[in-house]
């Protein structure tokens, strides 16, 4: 098979590094693509350990999903030990020839292979990404994932684990198909129809790789961008057809044989391995998608019972009051005032004027409505303590008018 690449990479307009890194290596017919994640300058590092331990394993023989797991732990090595490296992770999306007619891609986290054939462009990686999984669940619909806060979370990564599980595509191509290797920054910048056009109006690999990351850049360029863009030349006509091919071809009902995604393992993997490798894959996902999913329901509507359920004291119109709710209100619930009462604020001493002020005996009704009795009480006996010395005033400030001789005020 013969191949021409061409490649481009731009930190893009708001970024300050450049975290992803690529590999076009002619020599090895490898091409990759690895987005870096990590406080300081732990993208950077992760995308090209990864790429280089890639490179090294693929020349070294290992087949693309081994070659992707070595690239794995030497994610992890680099991390460990080193603080400001800790936590740094990195996506994947990894393309050689496997046979005279056949590519084979391993990938990894939200980077993206696409096909173009006939002038229109096919995906040929699912992310692993949040919004995606939720996609695929029917509870997103793309529309909806495009726009969500939370699209650049990543369900799989290089440098999180010890094992990764990679998936695996054949794609099976001809003279004059294009495949494009691309980081996020380019399709979240770029909508695919948009990566047709301009993939499909530039046939030079070089400048069609250029011409993507400018449309990115003037789409906002928020994050950095890398493509490659590989095409056919040549396949061998003359070879014999590719393992497996025949069996592609005769599947019943395989509606684009064209780009199937393939179990892990390259060299024919025995059926309980696939299978548990399958199982482990969707547990790993489920573990990730699961609980976020849970952990925001359950929260919320622990905040929701919470907010209606709690009570506390505090202050409306200069009275003491019993709202329903948390002080300041969580998540869209105000609080309401649920009793009120006859207590004026500035009868209560400075402490209890503090504490009701703050939303005071958090918690049940009867919690708050004891806390009033207790304002009450303690009203009342600060009056009892002060009352007779203003009795005792008055009388003292009314005297003067009739006996200022007889009763001289004293303290
Ligand atoms: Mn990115």
């Amino acid at each position: 098979m013969k191949l021409a690449a061409g490649e481009f990479t731009d930190r893009g307009k708001i970024r300050e590094l450049n975290e992803d890194s690529f590999l076009v290596d002619n020599e090895l017919a490898l091409f990759a693509v690895a987005d870096g994640m990590g406080g300081h300058r732990g993208g950077e590092v992760a995308s090209a350990t990864a790429i280089e331990a890639l490179r090294a394993a693929v020349a070294s023989g290992d087949p693309i999903n081994a070659a992707i797991e070595r690239a794995n732990g030497a994610v992890l090595d680099r991390a460990s030990g080193d603080n400001d490296l800790a936590g740094m992770g990195t996506t994947m999306t990894a393309l050689v020839v496997a046979g005279a007619r056949r590519l084979l891609i391993g990938h990894v986290g939200d980077s993206r292979a696409y096909l173009l054939r006939d002038g229109e462009l096919h995906r040929v990686t699912d992310d692993h990404s949040l919004v995606e999984e939720l996609v695929r669940q029917g509870r997103l619909t793309q529309e909806q994932a495009e726009a969500h806060p939370q699209r650049a979370i990543i369900t799989r990564a290089l440098g999180v684990e010890p094992e990764v599980d990679v998936d695996l595509y054949t794609v099976d191509v001809g003279v004059g198909d294009r495949v494009l290797i691309c980081s996020d920054g380019l399709t979240t910048m770029l909508r695919d129809r948009e990566v047709e056009r301009i993939a499909r109006l530039e046939s030079d690999p070089v400048r069609a790789a250029e011409n993507l990351v400018d449309a990115a850049n003037d789409a906002g360029g928020e994050d950095n961008i890398t493509v490659i863009v590989i095409d056919v030349l040549e396949v061998d006509e003359d070879a014999p057809p590719d393992p497996e091919l025949l069996d592609a071809a005769v599947e019943p009902d395989a509606p684009a044989p064209v780009v199937a995604p393939e179990p892990p393992a390259v060299p024919a993997p025995a059926p309980t391995r696939t299978k548990g490798a399958r199982l482990r894959g969707i547990r790993g996902v489920l573990l990730l998608v699961v609980p976020f999913v849970a952990i925001v329901a359950v929260a919320t509507a622990a905040v929701g019972w919470y907010a209606r359920r709690s009570y506390f004291v505090g202050t409306d119109t200069g009275k003491v009051v019993i709202f329903k709710g948390v002080p300041g209100g969580v998540l869209g619930w105000n609080p309401t005032v649920d009793e009120r009462t006859t207590i004026n604020l500035a009868d209560l001493s400075a402490v209890d004027r503090d504490r009701v002020d703050g939303g005071a005996a958090r918690g049940s009704l009867d919690r708050a409505r004891a806390f009033v009795d207790r304002l009450k009480a303690g009203i009342a006996a600060t009056s009892t303590t002060t009352l007779p010395t203003t009795t005792t005033t008055r009388p003292r400030v009314a005297v003067p008018t009739t006996l200022s001789a007889t009763a001289p005020p004293t303290t």
